[in-house]
């Protein structure tokens, strides 16, 4: 059975990193049948944020990923937790740790530790000094009974705790064969000895994860490549408590066009930000899918299911993908230009009402035809706030932006009150699309005027931007939301300006 699992640290928000771990760890499960465990590594208690796995529940679920042990979402959407390896949170398996850090000192694998901050300060100082790479120096190793039993009366007669730390073997090699980056060899005198039980009776993220992972019966932990100088601690460690160890697929980091590592700053990369400003979360899934993994064929657009139907570890690239934003815009665009038209209006008028616009008041014919005219350009939701507002109320702008380029102001008044006319006798049901571009071509060349010279002013008057949908799209939406005198108001204000 494929077990594999997402263990992040609640630190309060989902960094795009976290989401390509879990999206490739999902789709490893599900192409495999598998199982998906969701654990939450909190052993780092400073970092700990209130509502935290809610908040990571709820992103995962916009963009599709589900788990199916540990944690989830209920109906009344509080946590639950479910699944029979559980407590799912590290917290809440101190005992467990314990039990068996104890169980390696008793076997002389692991041992305690009474070295001061300050000593431990100075010996990395040393070290620096000397350009040797920071390593405790195995003090406390050889301690004699006596002696721990004496640093154990002092330290609890002033409230201390030791630290437990482990006796990597001084000899031999650590060989990690990873499902992405191969074979890599750690001779094992370089491995520190490394704290397993903090002195807040806390455990190590190694010890924690190694224990974990082998409770949860997890057969593939897979994870971001920043992990691969942990993963020969984790092996020495499945060798002490003589377990078979899981296997392993390191991800190669994301970085940024300029090759730079990816921020860490919240804002630039959290999904929900992401989700916030308008990125769908198909475009999302499909960009985050293709930071490392690749389908070896011409297709860049994948849903879910055919990712799932697809997902093969053995095509992971070893080399570091790059996080290039035009690509999601552009993915963006395509997902957005697909969506149905209940979906993009129910998307949009939140959009709309946090710009005051009372979306209420407007048929949804209007609000439809908006969008239908917008989304071609659209390369994320959010922009329906900025660029839509002509629509609604009428557009200001420099009067220059009225005068087409071979013409001058008397000329566009002087169009201008052509149309004025041509629009108070159209027809009512002759302003739709189609009908309003013959008319309008008729009425030029019976006139003999050129297409720009009123149609630029036209355009303009509608939008006030020097670049919008044409005239006979824009004059059709907007009798839908504002009928003849809306249109007609346009373009007065037009003439006014001219004058
Ligand atoms: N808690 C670690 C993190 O925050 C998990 C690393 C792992 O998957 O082993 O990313």
């Amino acid at each position: 059975m494929i077990r594999t699992r997402f263990a992040p640290s609640p630190t309060g928000y989902v960094h795009i990193g976290s989401l390509r771990t879990a999206l490739f760890a999902f789709l490893f499960a599900r192409h495999n049948n598998g199982k998906l465990v969701l654990r939450i590594e909190d052993t780092d208690q400073n970092r700990k944020v209130e509502g935290a796995v809610e908040n990571l529940i709820q992103v995962m679920r916009a963009v599709g990923i589900n788990f199916d042990e540990g944690f989830y979402l209920k109906e009344d959407g509080s946590v639950g937790e479910r699944g029979e390896f559980g407590p799912y949170l590290q917290s809440k398996r101190l005992d467990i740790y314990h039990k068996h850090t104890e169980q390696l000192i008793a076997e002389g694998k692991a041992y305690y530790c009474f070295c001061s901050e300050a000593r431990l300060d100075e010996l990395r100082k040393e070290q620096t000094a000397l350009k040797k790479p920071p390593m405790y120096d195995r003090h406390c190793r050889s301690l004699s009974a006596a002696d721990v039993k004496k640093n154990f009366d002092e330290f609890s007669a002033s409230g201390k705790k030791p630290v437990v730390r482990f006796a990597t073997p001084l000899e031999g090699q650590t060989v990690i064969e990873d499902l992405i980056y191969g074979r890599i060899v750690y001779e094992n005198k370089i491995l520190d000895d490394q704290v397993l039980l903090k002195s807040d009776g806390f455990p190590t993220y190694h010890l924690a994860v190694v224990v974990d992972d082998h409770f949860m019966q997890i057969s593939h932990v897979i994870r971001g490549e920043e992990w691969i100088p942990s993963t020969p601690k984790h092996l020495l460690l499945y060798q002490a408590f003589c377990w078979q160890p899981p296997k392993f697929a390191h991800l190669p980091l994301t970085l940024n066009p300029d090759k730079s590592k990816l921020s860490k700053r919240q804002g630039d990369v959290a999904v929900e930000d992401f989700l916030k400003n308008g990125y769908l979360p198909e475009a999302l899934v499909n960009f985050v899918a293709f930071l490392g993994w690749n389908p070896k064929t011409e297709q860049e657009i994948f849903s879910m299911p055919e990712l799932i139907e697809q997902f093969d570890l053995g095509k992971i690239n070893k080399a570091a993908p790059i996080f290039d934003t035009n690509k999601l815009d552009w993915l963006n665009s395509h997902y957005i230009r697909g969506l149905q038209p209940e979906v993009l209006l129910a998307a949009a008028k939140p959009i709309w009402s946090e710009k005051n616009i009372a979306v209420e008041n407007y048929p949804v014919e209007f609000l439809n035809s908006i969008l239908n005219l917008e989304k071609e350009r659209l390369k994320k939701l959010s922009q329906l706030g900025e660029g839509t507002g002509y629509y609604f109320n009428q557009p200001e702008y420099e009067n220059g932006l009225l005068i087409w380029k071979k013409s001058d102001a008397a000329d566009a008044k002087a169009k201008l009150q052509k149309l004025q006319e041509f629009f108070e006798r159209l027809d009512d049901k002759e302003f739709s699309r189609d009908i309003l571009e013959t008319k309008l071509k008729k009425f030029i060349s019976e006139n003999g005027f050129d297409n720009g010279s009123v149609l630029w002013p036209l355009r303009v008057a509608l939008s006030g931007l020097e670049k919008s949908p044409g005239p006979f799209d824009l004059a059709a939406a907007l009798y839908l939301g504002h009928r003849r005198n809306g249109i007609l108001e346009r373009i007065n204000a037009a003439i006014s300006k001219l004058s």
